[in-house]
């Protein structure tokens, strides 16, 4: 929680900063879009998490090679923002690519859990644009069980559908999951002045929000091109839905959304094998609040694979909507599953 704490904070200032400029977005070489924001905070989260856990590994989805091709400018820009947020660690340009590096986990055959599960910014998109992402850490086990996940969410709102007149800092959650421990909603950045992290809210695997199909509420990607078009509209014409009242965000912060329960239902759809550090964090935040998440043949998603989940789709439903769930499922096409 600290790091992901830590890690918010050092985010949510680099997007202040970024908003409406491009100076510190570069692009990594498959095209997709990678800010100061990314590298300064998975080197913060790696540096605290190899303090108290140095011989744990990470899997992070930066990588050190295309720190090291960035501008000189960049990466001094990243080294001061990781040095204004730990500024014990003095670190410069050569302990950032280090700490960075530490995420290659499942780069060469032989990786095997424990490891330390990252995305230090998921939904870069949206955070470019001011809008949704999160800081998402999981743990992934020796026996392959994925057991903690947290969810730093800088931008989230108290409600994504009742916020009329909600100060700007009243945003800002945590969600922390542990395997058999349940899910709690946290505020994400605390009062300097007191120590208290109360609990806003707790969910078990025994959650239940029973809601008739009238009433159920759905996300997706914000970004079209990461979900399947087809699919999403067959499913959304199935359950009826008003295209109003689906929830288009960015993140995992959509998995924090179910758990919660502003929306009940959140598929997603590629046609590339989806990132173990896009799922992980999420889905144990889903699991431990009484949620379902499989695949869309219903198959459980797998977790321990390295660096991919080598699958295509996740289906989420929230507490209690099992029945939801394998409506979906049912309503896949045999050709599609
Ligand atoms: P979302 O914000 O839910 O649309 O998901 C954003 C995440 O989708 C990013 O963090 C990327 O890791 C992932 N993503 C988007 N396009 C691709 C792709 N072509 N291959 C792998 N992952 C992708
Ligand atoms: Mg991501």
């Amino acid at each position: 929680m600290r790091a992901v704490r830590i890690g918010s904070l050092v985010a949510s200032q680099a997007q202040r900063a970024c908003i409406d400029t491009a100076a510190n977005k570069a692009t990594k070489p498959d095209s997709s879009p990678v800010t100061v924001g990314d590298f300064a905070v998975q080197a913060c989260v790696s540096h605290i998490l190899s303090q108290s856990y140095p011989h744990i590994k990470l899997l992070a989805e930066e990588d050190d090679e295309n720190f090291r091709r960035l501008p000189a400018d960049t990466q001094l820009e990243i080294v001061h923002r990781v040095n204004e947020a730990l500024p014990e660690l003095k670190a410069d340009v050569a302990k950032v690519a280090e700490l960075i590096g530490r995420g290659s986990f499942g780069k060469t055959t032989g990786d095997v859990p424990p490891c330390f599960v990252l995305d230090p910014i998921d939904g870069t998109k949206g955070f470019l644009r001011g809008e949704q992402y999160a800081v998402c850490l999981g743990f992934l086990e020796e026996n392959g069980t994925a057991s903690i996940g947290v969810l730093g969410c800088p931008n989230m709102p108290s409600s994504f559908f009742s916020t009329e007149g909600e100060k700007e800092s009243a945003k800002g959650f945590l969600f922390e999951a542990r395997l058999g421990a349940g899910t709690r909603m946290r505020k994400l950045f605390l009062d300097d002045a007191s120590d208290a992290d109360p609990i806003l809210h707790e969910w078990t695997k025994s959650s239940s929000s029973i809601l008739p199909p009238s009433q159920l509420r759905f996300a997706e990607s914000f970004e079209k091109s990461h979900t399947a078009g087809r699919l999403n509209e067959l499913l959304f014409k199935a359950f009826d839905v008003d295209e109003r009242t689906i929830l288009r965000i960015d993140s995992q912060v959509k998995f924090a959304a179910v758990a919660r329960g502003d929306v009940q239902v959140y598929f997603r759809f590629t046609g590339f094998d989806i990132c173990t550090w896009d799922v992980l964090p999420g889905y144990v935040v889903i699991t431990e609040a009484g949620g379902r998440v499989t695949d869309k043949r219903g198959r459980p998603i797998t977790l321990n694979a390295g660096r991919t989940i080598r699958g295509t789709s996740v289906i989420t439903t929230g507490p209690g909507l099992a029945h939801v769930h394998d409506r979906i499922l049912s309503l896949i096409p045999k050709d599609e599953a």
